[in-house]
């Protein structure tokens, strides 16, 4: 029997405000969406947090067996500077100031994103579309919506008319917005927007001769708006109702709002049962900017190299640093929090070393069903991993005391302490314990030994030696490279 079966869970659904039993809309299947990077810059951390948290949520579900389709985007395209739909598209900009081409940048972001999630540990998701590679389903949904009445043409460019829907439907069911708040153009005031209200969005734009991402469409040369590319790649891959929508709580207006309603005007129903949505990280208190320098790249938390930090921290303590906090609450980065996680980080990894020592007794003095119980509740209350690690944090009393031989566990009793520790610490927290970090470390060092004992060899005209050491390296897959200042080492 799957797991999930005996374990109800519970999720806050910002679009009720409650946390609600999670019923999947097909049995023992998720499908997911989380909005992704607009990747014209190196990823922001408050944006890493979001994105990790996601990743625990995945991982969660994965481990109680459920078949998990997790999608995340890449926003390539129609992104604008600001939310109303006005001024430069953000990658085309950057591609203007750096002289290279929209994709270059792309390129260039798309990795730094890649690179800096997986040091951290983060789980691919099962698939990452891009907005560029949609263009025609995007149009599809544009002309399936002006055909509905609920969008109009002009000049060129496509709007959602959104006073028309929400006479029909309610517009702000998710941000709780008015309607006369939710205005999308701030420059309406000074009469040059072409919409026919301010609160109307984007589906298409046109675009002006200078700007280089363009496609054809049947209102001639231009971009989709931003918010489309989601409701056409959430809607190809997860169907026109799916399980959860998650994203940063900037998102909730206007992206997701605007989400909602294309889709309750294309498809007649509201896209998604559980909107998620991640809380923002802040820096020694302050809201995270560049203009202020109140800014940190989580590249330089690795490296040290940022005045707000003491010294560089590994990618598992940054993490672990992360999931103390509920995904929900604002979290504070600091140097001081960061040295505090780091502390209660090793611990944990000291008693997982401890616990491989361990001695069996015939008796147990403690209930492990008790305490892994306890883990699932909290992970199952809306997924909270600081109650969770709170919980590790009674496992690592419980190992110190079997080390001491102040406590006992039977073979049973350890196997599943063991198995359920490992459980929570690596596929649902997603930590890491260094050790391969270690490890790689000490291979350098022993191949390196070998270089030096070849290269005596080879000084002592010993060619059977040097080449014996050589040809047994190539053997485990290490080859050995002769140049110049010396010999270096690739592992296959
Ligand atoms: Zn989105």
């Amino acid at each position: 029997m799957s797991l999930f079966k005996n374990q109800p869970l519970k999720i806050y659904n910002s679009i009720t405000k409650t946390k609600e039993l999670f019923v999947p809309v097909t049995e023992g299947s998720v499908g997911m969406y989380v909005c992704g990077p607009t990747v014209y810059s190196n990823v922001h951390l408050g944006n890493v947090r979001t994105f990790m948290s996601f990743d625990m949520v995945f991982r969660y579900l994965n481990h109680l067996e459920y078949k998990v389709r997790y999608v995340r985007n890449i926003t390539d395209a129609g992104h604008m500077e600001d939310d109303a739909d006005e001024g430069e598209d953000k990658i085309a900009k950057k591609a203007r100031i750096e002289k290279i081409e929209p994709m270059e940048v792309v390129q260039r972001y798309t990795l730094d994103f890649h690179g800096i999630l997986e040091k951290l540990n983060n789980l691919p998701p099962s698939i990452e579309p891009t907005a560029t590679g949609h263009i025609i389903e995007q149009i599809e949904i544009i002309k399936d919506i002006v055909a509905k009445g609920l969008a109009y043409e002009i000049n060129g460019s496509v709007y959602f008319d959104v006073l028309k829907y929400n006479e029909t439907k309610e517009y702000g069911v998710l941000s709780g917005r008015k309607i006369e708040d939710a205005v999308h153009n701030t420059r309406l005031l000074d009469g040059q927007s072409e919409k026919k209200n301010p609160q109307d969005f984007a589906l298409w734009k046109k675009a002006s001769p200078q700007h280089i991402m363009r496609w054809s469409s049947p209102w001639g040369v231009g971009f989709p708006g931003w918010h489309l590319e989601c409701t056409a790649m959430s809607t190809k891959y997860l169907g026109e109702k799916f399980d959860i929508h998650g994203g940063g709580m900037d998102l909730k207006f206007p992206h997701h709002e605007c989400e909602i309603a294309q889709a309750e005007a294309c498809n007649g129903q509201s896209p998604v049962n559980f909107w998620m949505h991640a809380n923002m990280l802040t820096l020694n208190g302050q809201k995270m900017s560049k203009s202020t320098r109140n800014n940190i790249l989580p590249g330089e938390i690795f490296s040290g190299e940022n005045k707000v930090l003491s010294k560089p921290f590994s990618p598992s303590v940054v993490r672990f640093f992360m999931m103390q906090a509920h995904y929900r609450s604002i979290l504070d980065f600091s140097s001081e929090a960061l040295e505090a996680s780091e502390k209660g980080y090793n611990k944990l990894v000291e008693a997982l070393k401890t616990l491989e020592s361990v001695q069996v007794s015939q008796t147990s003095s403690f209930v492990v069903q008790d305490w892994e119980n306890d883990c699932y509740s909290a992970m199952n209350d809306d997924f909270n991993t600081p109650i969770l690690i709170a919980n590790l944090f009674e496992a690592v009393k419980h190992i110190n005391l079997l080390k001491d031989g102040k406590a006992t566990l039977t073979q049973i009793d350890l196997d599943l302490f063991t198995k359920t520790l490992h459980a929570f610490v690596y596929d649902v927290l997603g930590l890491v314990t260094e050790t391969t970090e270690q490890s790689s470390d000490k291979l350098e060092g022993v191949v390196n030994m070998l270089i030096n004992m070849r290269k005596q060899a080879r000084d002592n005209k010993d060619w059977a030696m040097s080449d014996h050491i050589r040809d047994e390296l190539k053997a485990l897959g290490i080859q050995l490279k002769d140049n110049k200042e010396g010999t270096t080492f690739i592992v296959e």
